[in-house]
């Protein structure tokens, strides 16, 4: 039988508390498995442990416990069952200068203390125009995961999200993320000898799109930003990825 497709939902910092009471109260928990991961800003995070899908956070330090105001830990998210992290998002790296050898420290934390880091890479408009996208992403896996070792590699998920398709409701081509999700695997194998890592879409995923997305074979689930904030949304995705 096939694996269940990984779903993760990054709330970005898009929810206040009553939001959230509201959203967890709504929530049709019908569809929802060990396969769904829902990432809301770290303080809401308890609010999302107990239920039947796996909670990550959206970002962790590169830092082990220690002197650092105003970070959160992996062994501190890990104390909580928290089991997954975004590392590398483009908005960290766009906005809060994250380098890939940021991305690598945190990937490092967040596997010793067991949890899985989601590493998102992808290109910008401007690269993807000059088609440069693979090479992009080829430098980023190679930096980010430089380093690790294969049991390591084997821990992590890799999501590609090219930016331009981030919160502008355009998305690639089914050919074209059919393709870089095979080219994805196929340089993870070649350098890392990794045969065993998912590769998520992330940029745009909404109830709208959901089905045509389901056409491609190479991705194993999706990295949802906006439309996993409402319920309605993201109950619609999970109906049409499970059944
Ligand atoms: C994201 O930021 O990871 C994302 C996929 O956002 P959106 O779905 O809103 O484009």
């Amino acid at each position: 039988m096939d694996k269940k497709k990984l779903i993760i939902g990054n709330m970005k910092m898009y929810m206040t508390s009553g939001d959230v009471k509201e959203y967890l109260q709504k929530l049709n928990l019908k569809n929802m498995n060990e396969q769904v991961v829902f990432c809301p800003s770290s303080i809401y995070i308890p609010y999302f442990l107990g239920y039947p899908f796996q909670v990550g956070a959206q970002n962790i330090s590169a830092t082990t416990l220690g002197a650092y105001t105003g970070e959160i830990s992996a062994e501190q998210l890990a104390s909580l069952g928290v089991a997954y992290t975004i590392v590398g998002h483009s908005e960290r790296r766009m906005y809060f200068g994250e380098i890939n050898e940021e991305v690598h420290q945190k990937m490092k934390r967040a596997l010793d203390h067991h949890m899985v880091p989601i590493v998102c890479i992808g290109e910008t408009l401007e690269e993807y125009n000059a088609g440069k996208t693979l090479s992009i992403l080829r430098t980023q896996l190679i930096d980010c995961l430089t380093g690790l070792s294969l049991e390591e590699i084997n821990k992590t998920v890799i999501a590609y999200e090219p930016i331009w398709a981030i919160g502008t409701g355009k998305i690639p081509t089914n050919l074209e993320i059919e393709k870089i999700a095979i080219e994805i695997k196929k340089i993870l194998q070649e350098v890392f000898q990794s045969t065993n890592v998912p590769v998520l879409y992330g940029g745009s995923v909404s109830s709208k799109n959901i089905e045509q997305l389901e056409q491609i074979t190479s991705i194993d689930g999706y990295l949802i930003g906006s439309a996993s904030v409402k319920t309605k949304e993201i109950e619609k995705i999970l109906e049409v990825v499970n059944h």
